[in-house]
């Protein structure tokens, strides 16, 4: 069993928490939180051990009347693995935390590419992860785009990808963010950062990005456009990504017409907090023109990185292979739509 602590327990962190649970060669250990809310009293009431990220604001736990196990460096220190799932930028200050303690390390997408050993897709280098004491999982954009090109680089090539991403404002409990009534290009300088993201998968990978924000909280919408090194029939494209485990292609008769829909979907089919973790496809959209391969997919933003993280967790630990880790993760969290 191996002995998984969680720090930082937001959005990602709550998801990855409840998939490690659900593995049967995984613990939670503890999560460490730095204050006592909502998501401090659910992680009690589940069970989890609480541990204070800040020796500082333990008090404030104890004022909240919620228990604290320890300091963050007890659970650091007992861990098998640590999942970093703290804001931009704090996870790069906990890595001296995690080098102290010689726990391997899983970060997030917010984080820079040079602070780890290698950035991570359990679908296109989860080997890259092996013995690593620090690893990257990339940001549910960077997982959505390496999702679908591995399987177009391994059975057609791919000479250029061009992907326009129409990024939602903010999760839906980010009241702060926006806009709420506007389209913001974003970054307005193009190409965009995230192309040089899919780049820490792909290293010889040939891709520009474009980006935009929108009042919307649901989910990320991409439009691709992927230059193949074959000419290729959209219907045989379709089968090609139809057997990828984690793309959904929406159906037509299921008359899903955007996000909103998607997420009522996976409410109806019992999925918890409605989470998506699989990259959704409108199977009408994929389309080719030559040797151009065109596509719209629907991107959680919430929950997509969280069965990587499961996946990476195996991997930094040599207990499965990428087949056997994914298929456990995938059957666990009941991944398929
Ligand atoms: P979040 O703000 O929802 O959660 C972060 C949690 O960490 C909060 O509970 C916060 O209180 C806590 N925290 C802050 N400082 C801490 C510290 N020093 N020690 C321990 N905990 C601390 O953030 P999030 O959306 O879960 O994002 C976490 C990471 O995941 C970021 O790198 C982000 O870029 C990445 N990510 C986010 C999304 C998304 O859509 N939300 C998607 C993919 C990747």
């Amino acid at each position: 069993m191996q002995q998984v602590a969680i720090n930082g327990y937001g959005t990602i962190g709550k998801r990855v928490a409840d998939a490690v649970r659900q593995q049967p060669d995984m613990e939670v250990l503890g999560v460490a939180k730095t204050r006592p809310n909502f998501e401090a009293e659910t992680a009690v009431e589940k069970g989890f051990p609480l541990y204070a990220a800040v020796e500082e604001r333990e008090h404030l736990f104890d004022e909240a009347g919620l228990e604290i196990a320890g300091p963050v460096e007890d659970l650091v220190a007992e861990a098998d693995v640590v999942v970093d799932a703290t804001p931009s930028g704090i996870g790069a200050q906990n890595k001296a935390l995690y080098e102290e303690y010689d726990t391997p390390a899983l970060y997030q997408g917010g984080e820079d590419a040079d602070l780890v050993d290698t950035s991570f897709n359990a679908r296109s280098n989860f080997e890259d992860a092996a013995d690593a004491d620090h690893v990257r999982v990339v940001s549910c954009n960077t997982t959505g785009l390496s999702r679908i090109i591995a399987p177009l680089r391994e059975e057609y090539g791919v000479e250029k990808v061009r992907a326009t991403l129409v990024r939602r404002g903010g999760d839906p409990g980010q009241t702060s963010r926006g806009p709420i009534n506007d389209i913001l290009p974003n970054p307005v300088t193009i190409p965009s950062h995230h192309g040089p993201d899919v780049e820490t998968i792909f290293d010889d990978l040939d891709i520009d990005t474009l980006g935009m924000k929108v009042p919307a909280t649901l989910m990320h919408m991409h439009s691709l456009n992927v230059t193949l090194e074959a000419e290729v029939d959209a219907a045989e494209v379709r089968e090609l990504l139809a057997d990828e485990s984690r793309l959904f292609l929406i159906p037509e008769r299921m008359d899903i017409d955007g996000s909103g829909k998607l997420k009522e979907y996976a409410m109806d089919a019992g999925r918890p907090r409605g989470d998506i973790w699989e990259n959704c496809i409108w199977e009408e959209s994929i389309s080719t023109v030559g040797d151009d391969l065109y596509l719209f997919q629907g991107i959680h933003q919430e929950s997509d990185v969280v069965p990587e993280n499961v996946d990476a967790i195996r991997a930094v630990t040599g207990s499965a292979d990428a087949a056997e880790s994914i298929e456990t993760t995938n059957e666990t969290l009941g991944i398929g739509l």
